[in-house]
């Protein structure tokens, strides 16, 4: 079973005009505002529910519709629009209360001007173009965590904006109403996967929770050799499952303990709601092997993991497969493990002891064992596949000690420049923007994360919405940065996040 995202999630479409205009226009006004969010509905790509509310035209129905949405559970975000002109003063009891993030369009019904019949009736009746700026005022004014969108509906370029605006409340959601499982601590002596877990509470909402490694252990314990079967049928059935671990060959009880592996932490993350977990090879108590297969197969259905303890990157990892439900490209727990200067163009080749998301890849992954000098168990079984080259991101959450700091860089996912015969896991090659030197320069300077979230899936516009919605630092490094340009944005934002 796939992780999901709230079953009846809603985006509140809600329109501002005021009673001045009578009874007529204000009816052409809400006809209109139908229209426009029928085309909005029929663009978007999102797994959400646009729902149209009656246009409001007085403080007190402003207020409740705020109230409303805040306080209702499937309401994810509100998207605004002020039809006419909606003096703003009525909006400020409104948009004070509001706890959801909001997205202010600024449109219009109509696309086009009818030149040659352009009357003052029409005037009256479109006039976005001042009434948005009206309503744009206050929001600055009140400072309110916002998105601004100009453009007409019918334009997919509009539409993708507010998709992914959209997409990113869909991580705040998951965010608000995370769990996560930590088997163990962190690893010793490192710093970057360590953090504040209460702060990480208080800015993300997401509950940060220990359990001993050996609970896990007791859960293995009790699944059952139905329980096995069924996963090792489902593994031969997925993927090419070597001899020596298929029934039969001289290694299958290998897989057996793999399989109840993940049977047992399946199990251990749906009883406790769950989303996503943490591992930690110095901490393995009476497990035989190192999770490996058990965390990609997890991660493939959508649980957030994070390697050594590492409950950020876990996190926002199952954030962003949320944020990317229903869109190609695949989401992946990743580490940038070492590099190809030269010849040719230089790369990033990532990977992780065991632990990669089969998501990034369209090859059918094959299942393997291999001894682990880490961890000091028996070998574990894990997939192999390489990442099928596309466009993405990788991305880090680290905690700056007085606030959480994001860092995204865009990549191109490469195929290798050899085949890789050798190696015993699953990987990525990539190449960063703008270069490998100045991007890894670049995450150096902003203190970056050895451990990232690499996603094919979401776009740069959805994070970026994502970091405005919960406040958080986010240093982008793209085609356009240079490592002088992203020093001034570090040195700036000292200042701008340390308040
Ligand atoms: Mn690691």
């Amino acid at each position: 079973m796939t992780l999901k995202i709230r079953e009846n999630a809603e985006i509140w479409f809600l329109t501002g005009s005021q009673s001045l205009y009578g009874e007529e226009t204000l009816k052409t006004v809400a006809e209109q505002s139908q229209e426009v969010f029928k085309t909005l509905s029929a663009n978007l790509d999102v797994p959400v529910k646009i729902v149209w509310k009656p246009v409001l035209l007085t403080p007190e129905t402003i207020r409740r519709a705020m109230l409303d949405a805040s306080s209702d559970e499937n309401c994810l975000g509100v998207i605004t629009w002020m039809h006419t002109f909606s003096p703003a003063k009525m909006w400020i009891a409104g948009l004070s209360a509001l706890q959801k993030p909001l997205l202010h369009l600024n449109t219009q019904a109509n696309s086009q001007l009818p030149w040659a019949t352009l009357d003052m009736d029409f005037m009256n009746l479109n006039q976005a173009a001042h009434g948005d700026r009206e309503y744009g005022h206050i929001t600055a004014r009140l400072d309110v965590p916002r998105k601004v969108v100009v453009g007409h509906v019918s334009e997919t370029k509009t539409a993708k904006r507010i998709g992914d605006w959209i997409r990113a409340t869909i991580g705040w959601d998951t965010a608000q109403h995370l769990k996560l499982a930590r088997f163990g601590d962190n690893m010793r002596f490192v710093a970057v996967t360590d953090g504040d877990k209460t702060s990480a509470q208080m800015r993300f909402g997401m509950s940060i929770e220990a359990y001993g490694i050996n609970a896990l252990a007791d859960a293995i314990n009790k699944v059952t050799p139905q329980e096995i079967d069924q996963l090792v049928t489902e593994y031969q059935d997925l993927y090419a499952v070597a001899p020596e671990l298929s029934k039969g060959g001289e290694r299958h009880e290998s897989l057996r303990y793999a399989a109840s592996i993940e049977a047992a932490l399946h199990t251990f993350l749906k009883a406790g709601e769950f989303s996503a977990f943490t591992t930690n090879f110095e901490d393995l108590g009476a497990l035989r092997q190192l999770p490996g297969l058990a965390v990609q197969r997890m991660m493939e259905k959508g649980y957030g993991f994070g390697g050594e303890g590492d409950w950020k990157t876990s996190a926002l990892l199952r954030i962003i497969k949320s944020m990317g439900t229903g869109l190609a490209g695949g989401t992946s727990f990743m580490e940038d493990y070492t590099y190809h200067f030269g010849p040719g163009e230089p790369k990033v080749l990532g990977a992780h002891m065991l632990e990669v998301c089969s998501t990034i890849s369209d090859e059918k992954p094959t299942v393997e064992i291999h001894p682990l000098g880490i961890g000091d168990r028996e070998d574990p079984v894990r997939m192999v596949f390489t990442a099928t080259p596309g466009e993405g991101r990788v991305v880090s959450l680290m905690d700056m000690g007085n606030r959480f700091r994001m860092v995204t860089n865009d990549i191109e996912v490469v195929a290798p420049d050899e085949p890789l015969q050798k190696l015993p896991v699953a990987r990525a090659i990539w190449k960063p923007a703008p270069s490998l030197a100045t991007s890894a320069e670049s995450w150096i300077y902003a203190g970056g994360s050895h451990h990232t979230v690499l996603t094919k899936s979401v776009s740069h516009d959805t994070l970026v919405d994502f970091a405005n919605i919960a406040d958080v630092e986010l240093l982008h490094i793209g085609a356009k940065t240079t490592t002088e340009s992203i020093l001034h944005e570090i040195r700036w934002n000292q200042i701008s996040y340390s308040r």
